[in-house]
């Protein structure tokens, strides 16, 4: 797919590009800041597609930098996850990668620096009562009781929430600032709070840790990174990012900026929703394909550069939107048909037997109708195949194009042929439909003129392999399930169908997450967990059409 050429400007690159005309900046450095607590999804495929293409476009620098202030939710199977989903979008991280548990003896040091300078306490105030002292939006707060605490004191209880001799939540550092602030986080935001847990990087070396807020600023700022952008609920947080730098010994000054977050219809981009929707089992993981995780639309058969062109196409920008699922869906269309071959598969298959044919022929058809260059395949014919059980009726009507009894129809890449009868089991189900096939019409039209409109695909019955085939649909049947009560009541029960079909022999070389066009049914890859030589699996990544839309018709 060409992604487009020139980038469309957007007020983030509109502050670079004034930051480096007036000489403020004379490179650029970002960094895409995830916490490992859950798997990387869409939404941050679009901070990534921004802080690492700004990079990539200014000539500058974009760290990769795990946010690890939280022990307890975090996992070093995240950080794996991330590394590789970064990396399979196509972006490399400068240097080595950060964490920002790398600079707690700094943030440290820097906490002890606001203590001296009467800028923070410890407090003794349960996380109760601080909230109640806290105040609301019209209403001040008041100052905890110890606020005004001298400084030896401070750093001596400090001291001893460093050494583990306070239990969790019995103490905590503040930020000393305006409790009658109209930011709320403005009001005493907590430092450093204490937790007795085993840290992913850092072991058991600390059981205080500190806040995002304090340790976002300083890591940008110990990282040189210039523009730290961020999504629009940080806004308030800009006032206490700036405290923190301005009142600290620290040469840096990264700027903060906001844009909105990706909201996508149909799925939910919380990783607090995610992760309940794995442990309780109602996917099979984070990388089942209806996630919107990077690793479940990859698994789903989205390629990178279709999720990078769906960042391209939704732009940056200040407003809060929902994106319809059918943009996403438009990018991979867009790209597997240009890219994706063509292949046969039957899904749900009816026998249909050519009496007057003899022995298999190995027909030649091309891979791609437009794309000579993508090359031809073998596909064998043979008298008894397999055929779409939707395709075929014994009456049909003027709009129904395919195979009816006494009628004809041609097989795609092969013959026409005629509908003689059917046979059928004691339920009355289609069995077998037994055709004749016009031996002069392979790759031309009959030559006394009759016309044959529809074309239908097939699979050799002898040669074709039996594959399962898992179609999938959106996860939620409402556009927007974060919203309701109980947002796993809105699961789609119909979001996996498996099928048992069979695709042609050229499949049994198909590599994992390597698209193809199944003639007529879709976008389908091969499954990169479950899809063996011994048992062949297929997703269905899209289908032709957004089949949502037609039912809103
Ligand atoms: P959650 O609140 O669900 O835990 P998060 O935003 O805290 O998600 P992080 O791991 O902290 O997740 O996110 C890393 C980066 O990705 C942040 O800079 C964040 O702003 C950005 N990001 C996360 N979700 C989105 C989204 N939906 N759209 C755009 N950027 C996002
Ligand atoms: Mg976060």
């Amino acid at each position: 797919m060409s992604e487009s050429e020139a980038r469309p400007s957007n007020f983030i690159r509109q502050i670079i590009d004034a930051d480096l005309a007036s000489g403020k900046h004379t490179s650029v450095h970002t960094r895409f800041p995830p916490e490992p607590n859950g798997y990387l999804h869409i939404g941050h495929a679009k901070s990534i597609c921004l802080n690492f293409g700004i990079a990539q476009d200014y000539q500058g620098q974009c760290n990769l930098r795990f946010d690890d202030t939280n022990p307890e939710k975090e996992d070093i199977e995240y950080v794996e996850s991330i590394k590789k989903d970064v990396n399979w979008l196509g972006f490399e991280w400068s240097g080595e990668i950060c964490y920002s548990s790398n600079y707690f003896d700094q943030l440290y040091g820097y906490a002890l620096e606001l203590i001296n300078k009467g800028l923070a306490y410890v407090d003794e105030l349960t996380p109760e009562e601080m909230r109640e002292y806290r105040g609301t939006l019209t209403e001040p707060g008041k100052p905890s009781p110890y606020r005004d605490r001298p400084v030896a004191e401070n750093l001596a209880q400090f001291e001893k929430m460093k050494n583990g001799e306070v239990e969790e939540g019995k103490m905590s550092l503040r930020a000393k600032i305006d409790m009658a602030s109209p930011f709320m986080v403005m009001r005493d935001p907590v430092l450093y709070r204490v937790r007795f847990a085993t840290h992913h990087q850092t072991g058991d070396k600390w059981c205080i840790y500190p806040m995002y807020d304090f340790t976002h600023c300083i890591s940008d700022a110990l990282e040189g990174i210039t523009h730290s952008l961020c999504t629009l609920e940080f806004q308030d947080n800009r006032r206490l990012y700036d405290w923190v730098l301005d009142n600290i010994t620290i040469e840096s000054q990264p700027r903060q900026y906001e844009f909105s977050r990706l909201n996508l219809e149909y799925t939910v981009m919380s990783k607090r929703k995610l992760n309940q929707l794995v442990t309780e089992q109602l996917v099979s993981g984070w990388d089942d394909p209806r996630m919107p995780t990077i690793s479940g639309l990859r698994r789903r058969g989205f390629t990178a550069a279709s999720i990078r062109e769906f960042c391209q196409r939704i732009g940056v920008t200040k407003q809060d939107n929902t994106i319809e699922m059918s943009s996403l869906e438009s990018c991979i269309r867009d790209d597997l048909n240009e890219n994706a071959p063509r292949a046969m598969a039957v899904l749900d298959p009816v026998k249909l037997v050519i009496e007057n044919f003899g022995d298999t022929e190995i027909l030649t058809v091309g891979n791609h109708p437009n794309k000579p260059e993508m090359g031809e395949r073998e596909v064998p014919f043979s008298r008894d195949l397999y055929i779409e059980r939707e395709d075929f009726r014994e009456e049909g009507n003027k709009k129904y194009k395919r195979l009816v009894l006494g009628k004809e129809v041609r097989l795609r890449g092969a013959y026409v042929i005629k509908a003689e009868r059917v046979e059928k089991d004691a339920d009355g189900k289609i069995t077998t439909i037994f055709c004749t096939y016009d031996a002069d019409t392979l790759g031309k039209n009959p030559e006394d003129g009759r016309k044959v409109k529809g074309v239908i695909h097939w699979v050799s019955a002898e040669k074709a392999l039996p594959a399962e085939i898992r179609l999938y649909d959106r996860l939620f049947t409402v556009p927007n399930p974060g919203a309701a009560e109980d947002f796993a009541s809105t699961i789609n029960p119909d979001s996996l169908i498996v099928m048992n079909g069979f695709v042609e022999p050229s499949l049994a070389a198909a590599a994992p997450e390597h698209a193809f066009q199944f003639e007529r049914m879709g976008y389908f890859c091969a499954d990169n967990k479950d899809s063996s030589a011994e048992h062949l699996v297929f997703n269905r990544t899209v289908g032709l059409r957004d089949s949502w839309a037609k039912i809103a018709d």
